[in-house]
């Protein structure tokens, strides 16, 4: 560095100027998923604010956000009540010597909002509930195994990491693999683990990357209970990701189906960290006794603002407002692929959608699609499921679908 600043042009945009500063400090710039390497051209790295469902980047280009910040946004960013409820704990102090009295009444919350929850514990991300949960499932159990479905995502710790970079066969030495929704490999893998089952670990839906998103079926979910009923294992839910949307008591319950441990994250706080593992009664034994915890587990502004998420969520329906969003998205898209000629499978609950694009296998279709809509105001992705949130209107769905409508005439063109 020179020390002198680089002039700005036209291409010197604020975002690439941080990406290579990043690319100095930050090895490869940004780690995981947010890698640059992995969004589609003209997409920004960096943000700079954000309100309702509208995002804001670096250079200051307003998006229509249908990633909600890869979950955690549920009722828009920077909900009013939810930041009042934040702020004034934060007035108070957040990270204390131990929990304040907030945990105790978001414990309650979750207790009486959750069917099959007897009590409730709280971590900070996704990772740590997952992790818990299969923590108080080997420790109720005395056994090893867990059942996972294949692809899967449970988090990025060593034993669930969808990566082997640096991860040693011994960190997943306990994991056996079913496919979703397919009962008879479920029970070829519960006769595989024999004696030394200790849960299923099921995500709430399938929602694997890059692959059409399926619900579970009914005959699956019964079957995934009745294999811990036998076995004696648990059946966790890991709601990181769908907990909220689609049921706010939990995403099987219209299935008739309880688990025994839940783990929850992304959306419990509107956009705060926070993760809760809830669980019932036979599991409170084992979940008093493992040794579970975090330097910022206990921060009050999470739970402050977790106990206005999950109040508003229960007053208002958010599942059935961001569902009939989701399907004015869905049937606009379609309309609109059809316009163009272009063939789009479209999956998921519409609270959670997904669209890809028919014979599209490395995906430059989606990201063509992606990229031109962005560059109209819309923020979608080729691949991940998408997210809606309780502060999208139809008006805010209609404009968006109006920069979607650049991006199918940007696939077409394409050809193929
Ligand atoms: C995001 C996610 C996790 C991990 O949560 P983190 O907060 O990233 O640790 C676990 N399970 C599912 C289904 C997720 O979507």
């Amino acid at each position: 560095m020179t020390g002198h600043p680089a002039p700005l042009s036209e291409t010197q945009t604020a975002d690439a100027g941080l990406r290579a500063r990043a690319q100095r400090v930050v090895p490869g710039g940004m780690w995981g998923h947010l890698n640059a390497a992995r969004l589609p051209e003209g997409y920004p790295q960096f943000f700079a604010s954000a309100e309702g469902c509208r995002v804001r980047d670096v250079d200051g280009r307003e998006y229509i956000d249908f990633m909600c910040s890869w979950g955690p946004i549920l009722l828009g960013h920077r909900h009013p009540e939810v930041e009042a409820a934040a702020m004034a704990q934060a007035a108070r102090g957040d990270c204390l010597n131990g929990p304040g009295e907030v945990m105790v009444e978001l414990a309650e919350d979750f207790v009486a909002l959750v069917p099959h929850a007897d009590w409730a514990m709280f971590q900070k991300n996704g990772s740590d509930a997952t992790t818990s949960c299969v923590t108080i499932a080997r420790a109720h159990t005395g056994r090893r195994k867990v059942l996972v479905a294949r692809g899967s995502y449970h988090g990025a710790l060593p034993w669930c990491s969808p990566s082997v970079v640096g991860i040693t066969s011994e960190d997943r030495a306990h994991l056996l693999h079913f496919e979703y929704n397919d009962v008879e490999s479920l029970r070829a893998a519960v006769d595989q683990a024999g004696q030394d089952v200790a849960a299923v670990l099921v995500t709430a839906f399938r929602h694997d990357m890059g692959r059409d998103l399926e619900l579970p079926t009914r005959e699956f979910a019964q079957a995934a209970r009745a294999a811990c009923v036998r076995a004696g294992a648990a059946l966790i839910i890991d709601e990181v990701r769908a907990g909220l949307r689609l049921d706010v008591r939990g995403s099987w319950e219209a299935l008739g189906v309880r688990p025994d441990l839940s783990a929850w994250s992304k959306a419990i706080a509107n956009g705060h960290a926070l993760a809760a593992v809830t669980g019932n009664d036979q599991f409170r034994e084992a979940a008093s006794r493992v040794f579970v915890t975090g330097s910022f587990w206990c921060g009050a502004v999470a739970m402050a603002a977790a106990r206005a998420t999950l109040r508003i969520a229960r007053e208002t329906d958010v599942p059935g407002h961001i569902r009939a969003m989701g399907l004015r998205l869905r049937e606009g898209l379609a309309l609109l692929a059809n316009r163009n000629g272009v063939a789009i499978r479209q999956s998921g609950p519409p609270q959670m959608p997904l669209m890809l694009f028919d014979a599209d296998p490395e995906a430059r279709k989606g990201r063509v699609f992606c990229s031109t809509a962005l560059r109209h105001g819309a923020f979608f992705h080729p691949q991940h499921n998408m997210f809606l949130s309780a502060a999208h209107r139809s008006a805010d769905i209609d404009e968006a679908l109006e920069a979607a409508s650049h991006g199918f005439r940007a696939v077409r063109e394409l050809g193929g």
